[in-house]
């Protein structure tokens, strides 16, 4: 079977996660499955990914009293087994990170890409200013496009 139930343990340590550290999410209805099937992204293996449920999947995806899931969270069997606890939540912690509420009243479980793309040898060089990147970025924003965007003052760059 490519997909399989992963059990209580697993849903009780999302909840921990979210109930801690992604309150945002305490209202989404939120199934894991595992995914014995290895899959790849370029030439790295994939621990684990999350997608929103639309209507099709909504009609199939239903908990044990009666809602829709909102998202379907894969994990990697083979991998998550041989993790540590610690581990097990910063994967969870970091799937969690793609969900995003949106305003709309009837779909508002939306799903965002990674904010940053990095090297490994500039995270600790940048770890005094980590959204260097975005920083960055609202600096070209308004050289390029002034009209759009102010200009940032301090106040709102030091989040
Ligand atoms: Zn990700």
């Amino acid at each position: 079977m490519r997909f399989e139930d992963v059990g209580n343990q697993i849903y009780h340590m999302m909840e921990e996660v979210i109930t801690n550290e992604h309150t945002h999410l305490v209202g989404a209805s939120i199934c894991i499955m595992f995914d014995n099937k290895k899959r790849k992204s370029g030439d790295r293996y994939v621990l684990g990914r999350i997608k929103s449920t639309n209507d099709e999947l909504k009609a199939f995806a239903v908990n044990e009293n009666g809602q829709s899931y909102d998202y379907i969270m894969y994990i990697d069997k083979e991998v998550w087994l041989r993790l540590d606890e610690e581990d097990q939540k910063k994967l969870i912690y970091h799937e969690l990170c793609h969900c995003k509420i949106s305003d709309s009243e009837t779909a508002p479980y939306k799903i965002q890409g990674h904010e940053i793309e990095t090297f490994y040898s500039e995270i600790d060089r940048n770890s005094e200013d980590p959204r260097w990147a975005e920083r960055m970025g609202l600096i070209a924003a308004s050289v390029h496009d002034p009209e759009n965007n102010e200009a940032p003052n301090e106040g709102e760059l030091d989040e």
